[in-house]
């Protein structure tokens, strides 16, 4: 098997983690919030391709707005041309591009309208967002609304076990990814026989690289075994 991405690789080790023995008769979905909006779809514990390698293609799944944005909110615009997809929130570029300069017309006097490039206002709200600051708070809940939104259209195609988040969102205090987690959860609609039965967890080991390397081992001793 050939992983296509890092998101599909950090998805197969979060699955495989989570379930251990069980992996090969669950499903789940891994939304991995980066620099972009990556993912991937594990199904009876292998890696969903495609045909040509594109599916678990989260970031660019379009999403409803319509009461995740505050009234008189730009409808966000994602690095692929489409306006309101997944990635177009959730993802570090989408915070840059759009929360973080429509959310300084709302708070002109906070610290980071003054940071520049806002790149790097961007990187620093995630410090923001734990200390609890208003701004960084509403930026952050968008973020999780908008993986709530997501989850609930896989769970309508997939019907999952799990439901996973990852990236440097959450590369955090364990305080601010509960809240994280429990956010995305409250934004998440399943079915009452699903949420019965559905988790949601944080993708283990933060770092991507490790996350790669330590899916690719599991696949071997899964071959192995
Ligand atoms: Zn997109």
């Amino acid at each position: 098997m050939i992983y296509s991405n890092d998101g599909n690789a950090a998805a197969l080790y979060a699955h495989r983690v989570h379930f251990g023995a069980d992996c090969f008769s669950r499903s789940s979905v891994s939304a991995i919030v980066g620099t972009g909006l990556g993912g991937g779809i594990v199904q009876w514990g292998r890696v969903v391709e495609g045909t040509s390698g594109q599916a678990g293609e989260l970031g660019h799944v379009s999403i409803p707005m319509e009461g995740l944005l505050e009234p008189g909110q730009p409808v966000p615009r994602c690095n692929c041309g489409v306006t309101g997809d997944a990635e177009s929130v959730a993802s570090l570029t989408g915070i840059e591009h759009n929360l973080l300069p429509y959310f300084l017309s709302r708070f002109p006097d906070h610290e980071l309208a003054s940071l520049q490039p806002v790149s790097r206002a961007a990187r620093a709200i995630r410090s923001y967002g734990e200390a609890r600051d208003p701004m960084a708070v509403a930026i952050f809940t968008q973020q999780a609304a908008a993986l709530g939104r997501l989850f609930t259209i896989a769970a309508n195609l997939l019907d999952a076990d799990a439901y996973f988040v990852g990236g440097g969102v959450v590369e955090t205090g364990r305080a601010f990814q509960e809240w994280f987690l429990a956010t995305v959860r409250k934004s998440t609609t399943l079915r009452p026989e699903s949420a019965a039965k559905a988790v949601f967890g944080l993708v283990p080991d933060l770092d991507m690289a490790g996350a790669r390397g330590a899916a690719m081992a599991a696949l071997e001793a899964v071959c192995a075994g």
